[in-house]
């Protein structure tokens, strides 16, 4: 069937050729309906044109997000001409048919293609009501033509040419379904782009909106100066949800900030009772049990030199009795294992009853001095996933996802021919949780759930390793030994087996991993891969 042009609607973006093609219709005696941009272009050209508002009633709205989205254009695309229904509904709603739809997009796919386009400009380049009306046009193909494309313009007179002022079924159906192409591959490059918005994990631009919660005392030096600001609106002294006690001394150093974040950091990871203490951002002791008092007990025994002014963190309440042997911690065990004495700068822990803060506040000495941190309850569930880690350098600043890897028992593999036993595995678990939480290189050992030797932050895994074993001494004899990233060379497996060491576990990928398992099988050393690596510069 030929379909008579009368009425057509022009709004297009890409103005190439449209005057041309305006005036060639109205030459059939079409009348021509336009949008603001287009419409200005066509009276420009000399074209008598109806603007859309004067159809709708309504002026263009919102930046043009809203020009043709109106029943008097979409019912005069979608009317039926040969259904009575419809034919009266646009009687009754004064609907004059439109007859062609000359419609090309907001360049959404340029737009993003530009280097500084920004996700507003972006947004503002999705076109939704040229879209509904070609698809509107489209879908009623038996009496709408379609136009999407200036190089249709041409086929389009040709065919009215032919046919007095008509078009074809069949070209209403090519340009049909060319039409609905476009929609779709339009659709189609706007959800990419926001699909790749969303994997997106880091912002374009970063704004710190941080407020000072402290003037410290001094920086990490007393000749530097320090302060502390917060992301949150609050102006007191936290590390996430670790606060400094109220009636607590708020006295707490740059470098207690840090510690304090280390020690919190690591207690996180157990849910079994955990004790650390810090010293200098790495642990000196670590230690799980189903006793928080005896977890504590062994994470001071680990290395009692290294306690003496540490920051401590316990993921249980410090109760009388808890508060009694950290205090007693010298007297009771630390005399007879080489301490010359101690001192906590800090205490982190998630709840304290009133008799344990009695107890701690009225020693003398350093009941008054020592700073509490509260924290509420404490677990490997409550790390919070959202947060990046920011390092900043000079004239710019790192931003990572957090380290969130644990102990993961369904990707380890165990590549040597000595396997470790359940309660060796207990330990190497706590050897690589604590290797985790060192600066690099970093070798760990741990005893019965305790840590009990750690070399960190030296310039080869050598030498860590070397520290690691001095440290631990008698009790590196059976002790599970972590490495936080490959072991390059088998000399490390070597100076285990002299230390003793029973087992290892390390991440493994190393162009040497043949040599190392092969080494650690000539010693008689259990070693298990964890596939992933804990770098902490
Ligand atoms: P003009 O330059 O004529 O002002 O605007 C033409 C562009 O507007 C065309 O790309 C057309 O697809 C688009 N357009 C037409 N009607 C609407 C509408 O109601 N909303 C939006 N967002 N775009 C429209």
């Amino acid at each position: 069937m030929n379909v008579k042009i009368k009425r057509a609607l022009i709004s297009v973006s890409d103005k190439t050729g449209v005057a041309e093609f305006a005036k060639k219709l109205a030459g059939f005696g079409v009348e021509i309906i336009s949008t603001g941009g287009t419409a200005k272009c066509l009276s420009e050209a000399g074209l008598d044109v109806i603007s859309i508002d004067s159809v709708t009633g309504f002026p263009e709205m919102m930046n043009g997000r809203v020009k043709t989205l109106h029943p008097k254009i979409h019912g005069g695309l979608l009317g039926l001409r040969d259904n009575k229904e419809h034919t009266d509904a646009m009687e009754q709603h004064d609907i004059t048919p439109i007859d062609l739809v000359c419609v090309n997009l907001y360049p959404f796919e340029q737009t993003i293609a530009k280097s500084d386009c920004t996700f507003a400009d972006a947004i503002e380049n999705i076109d939704i009501g040229g879209p509904s009306m070609v698809r509107s046009a489209a879908k009623n193909n038996k009496f709408v033509t379609v136009v999407t494309d200036p190089a249709h313009y041409e086929e389009v007179l040709s065919e009215m040419q032919a046919n007095d002022g008509c078009t074809t079924t069949q070209l209403r159906a090519k340009f049909a379904a060319a039409a609905f192409s476009l929609t779709a591959n339009y659709d189609a490059a706007i959800s990419k782009y926001l699909n790749s918005k969303q994997s997106n994990e880091f912002p374009d631009r970063v704004s710190l909106a941080m407020t000072k919660a402290a003037e410290l005392r001094y920086g990490e030096n007393p000749h530097q100066s320090g302060a502390f600001y917060r992301l949150a609106k609050k102006d007191e002294v936290s590390v996430g949800n670790a606060r400094v006690l109220p009636g607590s001394t708020t006295d707490i150093s740059f470098n207690n900030l840090l510690d304090v974040n280390a020690a919190f950091e690591l207690v996180k990871e157990f849910t079994r009772p955990a004790a650390v203490v810090v010293k200098h951002l790495n642990p000196c002791g670590c230690a799980v049990d189903d006793d928080i008092k005896v977890a504590y007990e062994k994470a001071y025994l680990g290395d009692v030199v290294s306690a003496f002014g540490g920051i401590i963190a316990l993921n249980r309440k410090v109760d009388a009795e808890l508060a009694t042997i950290i205090m007693e911690s010298y007297a009771r065990f630390g005399k007879a294992n080489g301490a010359s004495g101690f001192f906590a700068e800090v205490i982190i822990a998630p709840e304290y009853d009133k008799e344990a803060l009695e107890i701690i506040r009225t020693l003398k000495g350093w009941g008054e001095r020592v700073r509490l941190m509260e924290t509420g309850p404490i677990s490997r569930d409550s790390i919070d996933t959202s947060e990046y880690d920011v390092r900043c350098i000079v004239g710019g600043m790192l931003l990572q996802k957090r380290d969130l890897a644990g102990w993961e028992p369904e990707n380890l593999t165990y590549p040597t021919k000595l396997k470790p036993t359940e309660q060796q595995l207990i330990d190497l678990e706590l050897a690589w949780i604590t290797a985790k939480h060192v600066k690099s290189n970093t070798i760990t050992l741990v005893s019965g759930s305790k840590l009990v030797g750690v070399g960190a932050g030296q310039m080869n895994r050598v030498e860590s390793g070397l520290i690691a074993f001095k440290m631990a001494g008698e009790k590196a004899k059976g002790s599970a030994m972590g490495s936080d990233a490959f072991f390059p060379f088998p000399d490390n497996i070597e100076n285990a087996a002299k230390a003793g060491i029973a087992c290892i576990v390390q991440p493994g990928g190393s162009k040497k991993d043949d040599e190392v398992i092969a080494k650690a099988d000539e010693l008689g050393i259990a070693m298990v891969f964890t596939g992933k690596r804990h770098f902490k510069h």
